[in-house]
């Protein structure tokens, strides 16, 4: 039985943690990775999962409004994308077709970035 690296999402054999490592779900190689990318594939992730919910709560909102002044473009771009979703429509039920009718530019926008995925997972 291995343990699960929450960075980069593999399952890997215990002698890749350190003791620390293992607290934390990180694995040696990620835990050696600079800070600040460290912190973006988290982030993604984070984001990622507003979209996964069944509905983005003012919790989140506020956590994105955070994300949404990142350094890091891409995070940015993404925060800012969920925080218009979560606009339109905070609940996953019906949330592509209300898109579709209403903000096709921002429906657009999920299938460039990959966000759209997360809908359908
Ligand atoms: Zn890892």
């Amino acid at each position: 039985m291995g343990h699960y690296c929450r960075v980069c999402g593999r399952v890997r054999p215990n002698e890749k943690f350190s003791g620390k490592g293992h607290k934390d779900h990180v694995c040696k190689e990620c835990s050696g990775m600079p800070r600040e990318k460290r912190e973006a594939i988290e982030q993604e992730d984070e984001i990622f999962g507003y979209l996964k919910q069944s509905h983005i709560s003012t919790k989140n909102v506020s956590r994105l409004r955070t994300l949404v002044q990142s350094d890091n473009k891409r995070i940015a771009e993404l925060a800012g994308l969920v925080l218009e979703v979560a606009e339109v429509k905070p609940y996953k039920k019906r949330r592509l077709k209300v898109l579709a009718q209403k903000r096709r530019d921002l429906l657009r926008k999920l299938k460039e970035t990959g966000l759209i995925y997360a809908h359908h997972f």
